[in-house]
């Protein structure tokens, strides 16, 4: 069996600071992971999050040397190195499929977010990483108001990349609840408007069974209402729909399932009648 599985995304595989690689199911393939956030740090508590001893905060200063010395070390062993023969990972998944800034925290938290962004798409350039692998960017868009934060995204467009919009909820009260966060749907409006104005912007949204409640109806009704407002108001055509693979860390994993897959696909359906092109990950 593969050392890296899509259940084993421990970030000290490679014993590198930044980098971390990740048998991604999502994307059928190697996805190369940066993590800004090595303390983890994030100004969000998702209720289903996965990263150890998570605690409210920002990434720490970066350093930008070490940053590019992983990843060009990181590519060189992919590309002309041994990386996938010592890692047992199957043929038919030896393929960079993307480069993904995500890590265990908010990664638009760095100070110099946009020097990061930079540093990492010409070292991908430099290996002739661009366009056939992806250049993403998960956030919970909560920081897109900072200045440096929109350089970056420029920056990401710049290489043709993109975002993944965290949106778990669509109301006050189930926003307060899954992400531990006071963010209200006109802000969220605002700072997805503005991001999908910069660069190609994916919503994602993850459902959990909090309790074996399954899907709230009011919390099916807010999602419809508000992704309804959006698809008129962005050029954003593409929703995802996840939930659970890997356990929780935090102190309401015992009440977490995964969403059942059917309540997922009847959803997804239901918002491609908006106009988007949703689908399920079970
Ligand atoms: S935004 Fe991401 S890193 Fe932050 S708490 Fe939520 S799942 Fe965890």
């Amino acid at each position: 069996m593969s050392k890296l599985t899509v259940t084993n995304h421990n970030r000290n595989v490679t014993n590198l600071t930044y980098i971390y690689p990740v048998l991604s199911r999502r994307a059928g393939g190697l996805s190369i992971g940066i993590n800004f956030n090595t303390n983890n740090a994030c100004n969000w508590r998702c209720i289903y999050c996965q990263v150890p001893d998570l605690k409210l905060g920002a990434a720490p200063e970066i350093d930008l040397n070490l940053l590019a010395k992983e990843l060009r070390l990181f590519l060189d062993d992919v590309l002309h190195g041994d990386f996938y023969d010592q890692m047992e990972v199957p043929e038919e998944q030896r393929v960079i499929k993307d480069i993904a800034i995500a890590g265990n925290g908010e990664p638009t938290s760095l100070a110099n977010f946009d020097q990061a962004i930079q540093i990492i798409g010409d070292i991908a350039n430099e290996n002739g990483i661009f366009p056939k692998s992806h250049f993403v960017l998960i956030t919970n868009g909560s920081l897109i108001h900072r200045k440096t934060v929109q350089k970056g995204l420029t920056i990401l467009a710049n290489f043709g990349g993109e975002i993944w919009f965290k949106m778990d909820s669509a109301t006050n009260e189930g926003r307060g609840f899954v992400n531990n966060s006071a963010q209200t749907n006109e802000a969220i409006l605002k700072n997805i408007t503005l991001t999908s104005k910069i660069c190609e912007t994916k919503i994602q949204i993850c459902l959990v069974d909090y309790q074996q409640r399954g899907f709230l109806e009011s919390e099916k009704a807010g999602f419809l209402t508000f992704l309804a407002e959006i698809r008129t108001k962005t050029a954003i055509k593409n929703v995802t729909i996840y939930t659970l693979a890997r356990p929780s860390h935090q102190p309401e994993a015992i009440d977490l399932k995964p969403m059942a897959s059917e309540i997922m696909q009847n959803f997804a359906l239901e918002i491609q009648e908006l106009g988007f092109d949703a689908q399920a990950i079970a």
